[in-house]
């Protein structure tokens, strides 16, 4: 396990908007920041980071949290795990406690996995540079294609001697274990390596990490396929990688525009000719992890095509996919006979630029286009390919966006636009159904699951001002118990204009039923409240979002994040009292408030436990609890009188 001393390190350390820059391109507003959300679709900003608070928050979705949170849902890690990614982003070193032997085991294996391909990456490129057939054949074979030994060096370029067990004899020799060599695919099971007599490309995930490699068969008479790439393993997904991202990422969210192309080499060549914002789907289809990847970075996805027809419509199949994820698909046809390699070297930058922008055509047109072409042929088709196109404009989650392309289909394709409409409708409303069965399905799995933001977005707006504890019927006194925590962490450390701070004044009304929170939970947090006000302390805010115990950050986080979220409801609720302060701006207000609706709830409560006792009390008891629900109801009244009160003033 990671030390206390060094996660709390991490957290002082991490600063929200560079874990969350790295990711998301983030624009100033005001004192805060915003970016398209990585967590949900969208096309205008609504998530939301304050460096201030040191948190993010999705005004679309609802994800909220701090750095640490941020690594963990985007890169899918484990608590520890984001806190070592964190340690390694600000160079922070980690103190070890003793930890689970499973755990720590998962931990080094992962590690030594980079380890080795880092080991393997330097020994190709070592024979590229130093062996004769390395500089032969391989490194030739760059320098043909123009390659710049920088460019090389950069993407990690290397050679696989023709040796059968070259890298495995190096590693083995070097101390590493074959049996990580052969968990990462790069030996064969007979002890072989896996590539030889390829030139060698590395492939990097999104922070730099060589996950695994490409080979490239040089000799033209070889029956054996062109490329092939090492396999998955417990670095590398196929699925959620895509070539030069890495590379590219940077020069994406500068430009807001990614271009894909087909393979490694045109990656790096257009990288080297000063195109960065490249990335390839390295030859297989595209996947849904490669198109969030982009979104993270760009809405703005344009495909470079060269090649022939046919082979355009095979590539155009994945296209429906990144309309699923609501981004903006344009296609770019090269000319013919031209590569993107090829193109780039005979117009160079400028000409290159200006040749997309000029031929970037959006992708439901393109397609259309590409069918009318085929149905001029044959018309009896043109049923079919209609369903196609209708399939792919079904797909978009924009329905403004649909009858754009609906009107301009129709004129296109010489279709009356109702007729495409109905059939659109019909595809629209399976996919609807569909995605209500897909979601009733996560729905229940998500009740007993283990989400922690699961249900935070509701029962987290805290209560509206008026609302007294009796409008709704809860079995604890949890809402208002959470109401007395939420000011505490938000404004713990606010003086109020007697001169006492919010604690204060909450800790010195309540000191009576401190122990009687049921929420544990919150009971936790008022009994370290109460310690440290004992001991003259107080916490605000920032205290609050830096604490080490795992739940109260997240609470933290979710008061400090919510006043946003809640103040649009208030608002409407208001109605006509509109020039009311937001509670967040009126902590005076907002902490009596809160203390009385928790006075009254424990008050309720015991007018509840009295009349129960009534029933089977003794004549003379009854008289005695008679006399003290007298009283309790009426300090029960003064308390919904004076909240009315303090609401309507
Ligand atoms: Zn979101």
């Amino acid at each position: 396990m990671i030390a206390q001393k060094s996660i709390q390190e991490v957290i002082e350390s991490a600063k929200i908007e560079e874990v969350v820059g790295d990711f998301v391109g983030l624009k100033r507003a005001g004192v805060n920041m915003k970016g398209l959300c990585p967590f949900h679709n969208e096309k205008t900003p609504s998530f939301v980071v304050s460096p201030n608070k040191n948190i993010y928050k999705c005004f679309g979705c609802g994800e909220a949290g701090d750095p640490i949170n941020f690594v963990m849902r985007l890169e899918s890690m484990t608590y520890p795990e984001a806190i070592r990614y964190l340690a390694g982003k600000y160079n922070i070193e980690l103190e070890e406690t003793q930890s689970t032997q499973e755990h720590q085991e998962e931990r080094k294996l992962i590690d030594s996995l980079y380890i080795i391909n880092q080991f393997t990456q330097e020994h190709y490129q070592k024979n590229l540079f130093e062996t004769d057939l390395g500089k032969s054949v391989g490194l030739s074979y760059f320098k043909e294609r123009g390659y710049r030994e920088e460019t090389v060096k950069k993407f990690g370029l290397g050679f696989a001697n023709a040796i059968r067990n070259d890298l495995t004899g190096k590693a083995q020799a070097n101390g590493y274990n074959i049996d990580l060599l052969k968990k990462l695919g790069l030996t064969r099971d007979n002890g072989n390596d896996f590539f030889f007599n390829r030139v060698i490309f590395s492939i990097y995930n999104t922070s730099g990490k060589v996950v695994g490699f490409a080979g490239r068969i040089l000799n033209k008479t070889a029956k054996a396929p062109k490329y092939i790439n090492s396999p998955e393993s417990d670095v590398y997904n196929k699925s959620k990688i895509l070539y030069g991202l890495y590379h590219a990422k940077k020069a994406i969210r500068q430009m807001d525009e990614c271009f894909m192309v087909e393979g490694y080499t045109d990656v790096i060549s257009l990288n080297q000719s000063g195109l960065e914002n490249v990335v390839a789907s390295s030859g297989t289809s595209l996947t849904v992890e490669q198109i969030r990847l982009v979104k993270r970075f760009t809405p703005n996805l344009t495909i470079l095509y060269d090649g022939d027809a046919a082979g355009i419509k095979a590539a155009t199949r994945g296209l429906d996919l990144v309309l699923e994820q609501d981004m903006n698909v344009k296609v770019v046809l090269l000319p013919e006979g031209e590569d993107p390699d090829s193109y780039m070297k005979q117009v160079g930058l400028t000409k290159f630029r200006e040749y997309i922008s000029e031929n970037a055509s959006d992708f439901i047109l393109f397609k259309t286009n590409l069918l009318i072409e085929e149905t001029k042929k044959d018309p009896i088709k043109k049923a079919g390919l209609v369903r196609g196109i209708l399939e792919s404009i079904a797909r978009i989650p924009d329905p403004i966006k649909r009858s754009v392309y609906i009107k301009e289909c129709s004129s296109r394709l010489e279709m009356e636009e109702n007729v495409l409409i109905n059939e659109l409708n019909k595809l629209v409303t399976q996919k609807v159904k569909k995605e209500r069965i897909k979601r009733q399905v996560q729905e229940r799995k998500a009740q007993g699951g283990d989400d922690p933001f699961a249900g935070i977005s509701e029962s987290d707006a805290p209560p509206l001002e008026g609302e007294t504890a009796t409008d709704k019927p809860t079995i604890t006194d949890e809402f208002q118990e959470k109401d007395i925590i939420r000011i505490l962490m938000q404004a713990g450390d606010y003086k109020l204009t007697s001169g006492i701070t919010v604690t204060q004044f909450i800790l010195m009304n309540i000191e009576d039923v401190v122990k009687e929170f049921d929420n544990s939970l919150y009971k936790k947090i008022i009994e370290e409240c109460y310690a440290l006000w004992k001991k003259s302390k107080v916490r605000g805010a920032k205290e609050f979002l830096k604490h080490t115990d795992n739940d109260v950050r997240q609470m933290a986080i979710n008061v400090n994040s919510s006043p946003h979220q809640y103040s649009e409801n208030w608002m409407d609720k208001m109605g006509p009292l509109r020039s009311q302060k937001m509670p967040d701006e009126n902590f005076e207000a907002d902490s009596l408030n809160g203390l009385m609706r928790f006075r009254l709830k424990k008050i309720v409560r015991s007018i509840e436990k009295k009349q129960a006792e009534l029933k089977t009390a003794s004549k003379t008891d009854q008289i005695i609890l008679l006399k003290v629900l007298v009283k309790l109801n009426a300090v029960r009244n003064e308390l919904a009188e004076k909240l009315k009160t303090v609401v309507l003033k």
